[in-house]
């Protein structure tokens, strides 16, 4: 996470809850997304005029809207580019993006490895509820075969795409998961992925309670739960996370998969480093560079 001068400002979560009243449905598991992404920002200490939050389309990309921070309920699946270019246009500012499991793995699912490939610092958090929920219950990409809805009457013949899996498989530096049913964890999840300096993602099981499969339900979900800390699981041991990521759909494990030891410096730090030292050489900056930077 990049630093600011006004990083100590100590803030409460109802700072961060904006005066827009949520419509989502009652018991919608997002509510207690939006209230642990306060608690995390509230931790982080950085003021909202400080913060952009950027979605796609979706129930969940309803989200910046319910914040304080700068927000933007942009285009479907192109959240990630958007937020990108944000951070690249201003890399003092702390960047989160949100959306859905359709939103991020189907019509985005292109930009999700290139923005894990880039490594900009920002936070990406996907809330898969294996539903597509806004459009009145469809499959979506994480789906579990087999699930019956509007979309497929007898039952889904295709796999699911495996979220952790596939963040982790294009070398993702921060991969967590967490759940509403715990929200102390999940908001403590948020949090760390905020303060990772690099790409950051947390996969949210966020209940969809009108289309939603019984299994994805917080109830449900508080049985199946289970710690990836109190198992005893080492966040730097990358193999040992992929294993443990496989049982996605199986099993709910919550907390860091992965979390690298010593992250590389992110694509908007490698630039500027780049610039500065083309100029300490004398040599002309790189126009195409340039035009990401600041004037
Ligand atoms: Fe939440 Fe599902 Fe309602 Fe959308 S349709 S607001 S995901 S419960």
């Amino acid at each position: 996470m990049s630093m600011s001068p006004s990083a100590s400002v100590e803030l409460a979560p109802k700072d961060f809850k904006s005066d827009l009243k949520p419509i989502w449905c009652p018991g919608c598991g997002d509510f207690g997304v939006v209230q642990a992404i306060y608690r995390a920002l509230a931790q982080i200490g950085r003021p909202p005029h400080e913060i952009a939050f950027v979605s796609g389309i979706g129930c969940s990309s309803r989200i910046p809207g319910y914040t304080t921070a700068y927000g933007f309920n942009s285009v479907h699946g192109r959240a990630l580019p958007i937020a990108q270019g944000i951070k690249m246009a201003n890399p003092d500012i702390l960047v989160l993006v949100a959306g859905g499991d359709g939103d991020g793995f189907s019509i985005g699912g292109g930009h999700v490895a290139h923005a894990v490939r880039r490594d900009l610092d920002l936070t990406y958090i996907v809330m898969d509820n294996q539903i597509y929920g806004l459009t009145k219950g469809q499959l979506s990409p994480t789906s579990p075969r087999g699930l019956k809805t509007v979309s497929s009457t007898f039952g889904s013949l295709e796999a699911p795409v495996n979220p952790l899996q596939y963040v982790l498989g294009y070398g993702g530096g921060f991969v967590a998961q967490g759940t509403p049913a715990d929200m102390a964890g999940l908001a403590a999840i948020i949090e760390e992925a905020i303060r990772y300096p690099g790409f950051a993602f947390v996969n949210v099981q966020s209940p969809c309670v009108t289309f939603g499969h019984p299994e994805s339900q917080l109830k449900a979900q508080k049985a199946m739960m289970q710690s990836l800390e109190a198992m005893g699981h080492d966040p730097t041991d990358r193999l040992r996370a992929m294993d443990l990521a496989r049982d996605y759909g199986v099993k709910l494990y919550t907390g860091v998969f992965y979390r690298d030891p010593e992250p590389p410096p992110s694509y908007d730090s490698q630039i500027r480093a780049r610039q500065a030292e083309l100029q300490g050489k004398g040599l002309p900056r790189e126009r195409i560079l340039d035009s990401f930077l600041p004037r």
